[in-house]
């Protein structure tokens, strides 16, 4: 479930914050390919995962590995560019947190107390593994990947357990 991510509580209970891991800090902002794969490894045994991923995401972090995923994959969860814009993609979020396709994902609305300009929030929920994260962006996203997926089924039906995300 949802829940806002505005506390760094989780944080002195990561991998990285582990004295014997420190040699593993660097490789998180790392451009190298098998220094990014170290340590998103380490992110995979990490107890506080999912936390650091929704912290990461509520705060758009758009540079570095968080929670087990890089910023490409943090920007495509968030539907922007890597200088926060709003992108519209062919393709749409899979779950940043287990990976699951589009049609896994729900969206639903949420009222934001004082919330200003912004009275709502968009909430992308997996069905695969839970997970949640707050995009108006990767919502509009799905919702208008889920409608071009309908309209492309009541046209032509996909055999069954066959799905796409182009
Ligand atoms: S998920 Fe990765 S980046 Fe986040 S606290 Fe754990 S080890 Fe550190
Ligand atoms: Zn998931």
């Amino acid at each position: 479930m949802w829940k806002p991510a505005n506390s760094l509580y989780w944080q002195s209970k990561g991998e990285c914050a582990k004295p014997e891991n420190k040699d593993y800090v660097d490789l998180f902002f790392s451009s190298e390919i098998s220094k990014k794969h170290e340590a998103k490894n380490l992110c995979f045994i990490c107890p506080v995962r999912a936390e650091c991923l929704q912290w990461a995401l509520e705060n758009k972090q758009l540079w570095g590995i968080w929670g087990g995923i890089d910023e490409f994959d943090l920007r495509r969860a968030l539907s922007v560019s890597y200088t926060g814009e709003e992108l519209k993609r062919k393709k749409p979020p899979r779950c940043p947190y287990c990976s699951a396709r589009s049609y896994k994902l729900s969206v639903s609305t949420e009222k934001i107390p004082g919330g200003g300009r912004w009275t709502t929030a968009k909430i992308v929920t997996c069905a695969n593994c839970n997970f949640s994260w707050r995009s108006r962006t990767s919502a509009n996203a799905i919702n208008a990947y889920k409608q071009e997926r309908e309209e492309r089924l009541r046209k032509s039906p996909e055999p069954p357990h066959t799905t796409s995300d182009s």
